[in-house]
């Protein structure tokens, strides 16, 4: 082949590409957290009718980044704790843009083998840093919301079959499925199990942390029989709780039932020794839902479904038809998640897990707790707030003498930017919310903290 090398827009749009990400990069640190202008301002920013005649490529990259800077969230800060948000690592960032250039449909083996061998690679690492049962199915989905979804279709079939039904006929022709959750199941549980047609779990109580009653959750599966579902939780959003997870399972292996822990953030716990307390028995559920865009640090969108009997994931989740290509007795990628087309969303897990190995996942989740411990101790020290819960992993829920000045808070500290907390409520009050979810939020980083919440405390008079 002897084509000159063109005017390649491709590499011009990348490079515009390259430069504006870095750019961003570059500020995350130091810029304000919070976006300048909300969405309906960003809406005028934006050509308002899509313009008759085209444009080049490299005027769209350039026209979409100038637009967009001032609605950008620096959720990448060290500082950012809302909702639960991982940042991304160097590794997991640049092979996510080798995904996009490289555009696998990652449905099934034989067209893909590259990106379904790393996926695969991906998801035994995974198995093994997360100290699960080797051979348990893994699927990659967008978040653990699916990640939950696809366990909790698999479970729903399972017990029916379990109890002589037959799941293609649906729920009308089967016994009725029990669902059963703690009090503080997460939304996306609640969601997930209507959109399977269990409808919303019976929730059978909880402690003061959020971790499930598991004397109410025997009681609640006395009162039946049949088939049973029952949802654990490893890390409550607000307290970072773990469930008793040894007890809970043994009652649900007494009714039969099928267990599935929701560990969004918090399956992670398994990769360290020093939460085994929190994490005994957890490797025996049936079904786990984690995040990779949460705690491991890969850019979104990440969640991962892992089942033990990773034949039953097929049954239920696996797809069909005399045009996709299958090879015998394998598993496909889109025998694990409700997907047929998707992007090659394990690899940048990979890269991430080849980046840190099992030591430095270890580290990561070690550096995460002792950074909220960090955390928790500097913001009780200012004086005038309270820490509501048990610091026991990663969250922190800080509270003011009343609601009012708790609410001023939040508000307060979004608005200077140097911090991002949500504000939210909790065991009825209000609460403003740290999540520890970046592996760059390091000593200094929660001592910047501290001192944007002990400015803000005097700025509205809280101590
Ligand atoms: C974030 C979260 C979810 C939902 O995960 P997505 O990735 O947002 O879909 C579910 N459960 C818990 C505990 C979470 O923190």
């Amino acid at each position: 082949m002897d084509e000159e090398p063109q005017d390649d827009p491709y590499r011009a749009s990348l490079d515009a590409a390259h430069r504006h990400a870095l750019g961003w990069l570059d500020s995350v640190a130091e810029r304000p957290i919070r976006p300048d202008v909300d969405a309906g301002g960003m809406r005028a920013r934006l050509p308002r009718d899509l313009p008759e005649d085209g444009a080049d490529p490299v005027a769209v990259v350039d026209e979409l980044a100038e637009a967009c800077g001032p609605g950008l969230m620096a959720m990448g800060s060290p500082r950012f704790y809302g909702f639960v948000i991982g940042g991304t690592y160097p590794a997991a960032l640049a092979a996510d843009w080798l995904v996009s250039a490289w555009d696998q449909n990652t449905g099934s083996r034989q067209p893909t083998p590259a990106t379904a061998a790393v996926e695969e690679a991906a998801g035994e690492w995974l198995l093994d840093v997360l100290r699960l049962p080797a051979g348990s199915g893994v699927g990659f989905a967008t978040g653990a919301t699916v990640a939950n979804l696809s366990c909790l279709v698999t479970a729903r079939d399972a017990v029916v079959r379990a109890h002589g039904g037959d799941p293609v006929a649906g729920l009308q022709a089967a016994p009725p499925v029990r669902f059963l959750a703690g009090d503080a199941v997460h939304t996306s549980v609640v969601l997930a199990g209507r959109i399977a047609g269990l409808g919303a779990p019976r929730t059978v109580g909880a402690d003061g942390e959020g971790r499930i009653d598991v004397a109410g959750l025997r009681r609640a599966l006395a009162e039946g029989d049949g088939p049973a579902v029952v949802a654990l939780q490893a890390g409550d959003v607000h307290s970072g709780a773990f469930d008793d997870f040894a007890a809970a399972i043994a009652v649900a292996r007494d009714a039969g039932a099928w267990v599935h822990v929701d560990g969004a953030f918090g399956l992670w716990a398994a990769a360290t020794r020093r939460l085994d307390h929190l994490t005994a028995g957890l490797a025996d559920a049936d079904s786990w839902a984690t995040d990779a865009h949460k705690t491991l640090n890969v850019p979104y969108d990440c969640g991962v479904a892992i089942v033990r009997d990773e034949a039953a994931m097929a049954a239920s989740l696996g797809a069909h038809a005399s045009y996709l290509p299958a090879v015998a007795n394998v598993w496909d990628p889109y025998d694990r998640v409700p997907e047929l087309s998707r992007r090659a969303r394990g690899v940048p897990v990979w890269a991430a897990l080849r980046a840190l190995g099992r030591r430095g996942v270890e580290g990561l989740v070690d550096g995460l707790v002792e950074a909220a411990a960090g955390l928790a101790e500097g913001l009780r020290a200012i004086g005038g707030l309270e820490v509501l819960n048990d610091v026991v992993f990663t969250q922190v829920c800080l509270a003011a003498r009343d609601d009012a000045g708790t609410a001023a808070l939040g508000e307060w500290l979004r608005d200077e930017g140097t911090v991002w907390a949500s504000s939210s409520a909790w065991r009825g009050r209000t609460v403003v919310r740290f999540a520890v979810s970046n592996h760059g939020t390091d000593h200094e980083a929660v001592r910047r903290t501290i001192d944007a919440v002990a400015r803000g405390a005097d700025a509205l008079g809280l101590r």
